[in-house]
């Protein structure tokens, strides 16, 4: 019997790789479905996508593998990302780095809100933060 697994994943596409078609050939050579979540460039000129994949275990398997050995980077979003309140001083630097527009300036008290459940754990902003408030769990 086959198994189907379906996961959400992030995937980082280095600058060499963003106009090849190496998604479609997850559905070619792979036999995946996919349905893109969402689709942004970084800053670093860095293609991302958050794709849910789904086909038989074997399949998906096989497919990560050829991503990887592609050169992509991928991340799951079994990982959770959360602010460390105490750390945060609210100079806004991560507003315009996060793809899901997860942080919002609140004008009346001039601080940023983190809205955790628009996070995809793209892992972006912790780089970004500099007193390092943006924590990563698996
Ligand atoms: S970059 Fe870090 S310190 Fe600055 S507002 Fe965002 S979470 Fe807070
Ligand atoms: S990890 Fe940070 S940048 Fe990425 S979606 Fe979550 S809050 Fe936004």
């Amino acid at each position: 019997m086959l198994m189907a697994v379906s996961k959400k994943i992030v995937l980082r596409f280095p600058k060499r790789l963003v106009d090849k078609p190496i998604v479609s050939r997850l559905v070619r050579d792979y036999n995946l479905d996919f349905n893109i979540l969402k689709a942004s460039v970084t800053p670093e000129e860095e293609g991302l996508l958050v794709l849910e994949l789904t086909g038989d275990r074997k399949d998906y398997d096989r497919g990560i593998g050829y991503l990887l050995k592609a050169g992509v980077k991928i991340q799951s979003l079994s990982q959770e990302v959360t602010r460390n309140e105490e750390r945060c001083t609210h100079c806004g630097a991560c507003v315009t780095i996060c793809p899901t527009g997860a942080f919002v300036l609140d004008l009346k008290t001039r601080s940023i809100r983190f809205r955790g459940e628009k996070c995809i754990a793209c892992g972006l902003c912790i780089s970004a933060c500099p007193p390092h408030a943006m924590e990563v769990h698996f």
